[in-house]
């Protein structure tokens, strides 16, 4: 459409180095896909390892000022940068869905979501305290402070282009950080879109630099080697968060990693089943499935497992499969081929194993990178989708007998980001807050995110929480100061 063309002529396309949009030193730029249509919609800025070395020499001259701009003046920034994005939404969501391709209902949800973390940092940016107190032996005062990490690279992915941008910016700002941002390569126009945004803010130059690039690890390791960084933040698969946490060994870096989920979503038999199958329609086809916090196994208490699939099924049948821009689609493209092809792979090897193909099952011809959402039943042990996470609009369902037993299949991952579970029983409730191995649970509700609570994962789902009071805490150092008692 006009507007969509206009919008995507309005994004800049260079590397933001310096407060300055600047070309890639070799020239080069890589294109964007449309993942509904297959279609180019930009090209930008391919940067060089050198390029990122540049970025950083741009935020460790911004540092120090940064580091002393009064907390309230960090915190107005962000305040205006919220408003801005708050105001721009529907060009944001807009990018967010022919880029990425979820609809644009999501893609304005996403919007209030991402931006709030701009709004809940700006209010933590004022309110980073310490303690004083005597030691045991009252011989010594004690004063514990906090100071900014120093130089950051952001590393985000291409699932939720705004929210895990702001998530990372916001409490790097706040805490007086300055930053490098990666994006994915898949999706980089939202964040050179709200890089723009952040300089009308009043974001001074150097405090975020952006590289967008196809050589993502060489970007990476050429930065990360340079010990003028203190610290990597990353969200992605865990495959690569594990190559990161070696490379960050090498200089000491701090840490905060959001890797791969494999979320379990118990039903019990005391369950308000309608509300499950509501819960388990956003835990499982928000996003197109592709969202790390996505249900990835599906355990049901047996008195009620025909009921909830056949619910869950009706449900998942309305499902409009489409671009997200035409009205009335909720289940938009997925990213690319790969991942309708890993898609396929798993709902094939789970049928080869016993599992019955309730609705879906397939990919939808092109063009554009379609799979069809699916709910699968009588998932036997041995499953690949049991240990691998789907990232897509496939719910896979079991049953089991007991709490205990229910309990024992959920923790069965190496994963550990969040679980769900639905029980009007409020003592099984409780029970659950300590049973399940995970760093978050939705207890009766298929959505958790939240930008005043510590999001994050045990076990290979990472290290480090996001938002809350927490995550301000990730981007500062604990110093502490020894007196003689006088
Ligand atoms: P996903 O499955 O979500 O694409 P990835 O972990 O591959 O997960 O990608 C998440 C982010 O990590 C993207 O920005 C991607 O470019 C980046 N990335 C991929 N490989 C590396 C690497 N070796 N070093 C640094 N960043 C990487």
């Amino acid at each position: 459409s006009t507007r969509e063309s206009a919008l995507l002529e309005s994004v800049p396309t260079g590397l933001l180095i310096d407060g300055v949009w600047r070309d890639a030193s070799a020239g080069d730029t890589f294109a964007v896909i449309d993942p509904a249509t297959g279609r180019e919609l930009a090209r930008v800025a391919d940067a060089t390892p050198a390029d990122a070395v540049a970025a950083l020499d741009a935020a460790a001259a911004a540092a120090d000022d940064w580091a002393a701009t009064a907390p309230r003046v960090r915190g107005e920034i962000l305040r205006r940068a919220f408003d801005l994005a708050t105001e721009h939404r529907e060009d944001l969501a807009l990018l967010m869905t022919v880029e990425m391709g979820k609809s644009l209902a999501e893609a304005r949800g996403e919007v209030t979501y991402g931006a709030e973390f701009l709004r809940w940092f700006s209010e933590e940016a004022v309110r980073i305290s310490g303690r004083y107190g005597t030691n045991p032996e009252g011989t010594g005062t004690t004063i514990v402070s906090h100071r900014p990490v120093g130089p950051c690279l952001l590393i985000t992915p291409w699932n939720f282009p705004l929210a895990m941008a702001t998530r990372k910016i916001a409490p790097a700002l706040a805490a007086g950080c300055t930053v490098v941002l990666k994006p994915a390569e898949l999706t980089p126009l939202t964040s050179l879109y709200f890089a723009a945004l952040l300089i009308e803010a009043g974001v001074p130059a150097g405090v975020v630099n952006v590289v967008t690039t196809t050589d993502s690890s060489g970007v990476a390791s050429a930065v990360m080697a340079d010990d003028r960084l203190r610290k990597v933040s990353f969200t992605g698969s865990t495959p690569v968060g594990k190559i990161l946490l070696k490379q960050a060994a090498d200089n000491v870096l701090r840490t905060s990693m959001e890797l791969g989920g494999n979320a379990p979503f118990l039903v019990f038999d005391d369950a308000d089943v309608d509300a499950a199958v509501a819960g388990a329609m956003l835990a499982k086809f928000r996003n197109i499935g592709e969202a790390c916090t996505a249900a990835n196994r599906f355990f049901v208490q047996r008195g009620v497992a025909d009921e909830f699939a056949e619910k869950l099924t009706a449900k998942v049948r309305e499902l409009a499969v489409g671009r997200g821009t035409d009205e009335g689609v909720s289940i938009g493209p997925l990213i690319n081929d790969a991942a309708v092809a890993k898609n396929a792979e798993l709902v094939d090897d789970a049928v080869s194993r016993g599992a019955a193909v309730a609705t879906g099952g397939a990919a939808v011809d092109g063009p554009g990178t379609f799979f069809q959402p699916t709910v699968l039943t009588g998932i036997t042990p041995g499953t690949r989708l049991l240990r691998e996470e789907i990232f897509g609009p496939v719910a896979a369902i079991s049953t089991f007998e007991t709490e205990e037993e229910g309990v024992r299949l959920a923790n069965d991952t190496e994963f550990g980001l969040v679980s769900y579970a639905f029980t009007r029983d409020l003592a099984r409730g409780h029970r659950l807050i300590t049973s399940l191995r995970s760093g978050m649970l939705g207890l009766n509700t298929g959505v958790v995110s939240n930008a005043s609570a510590p999001f994050g994962g045990v076990k290979s789902s990472g290290l480090g929480r996001e938002g809350g009071a927490e995550g301000i805490h990730e981007y500062l150092d604990t110093t502490y100061t020894l007196l003689p008692a006088s």
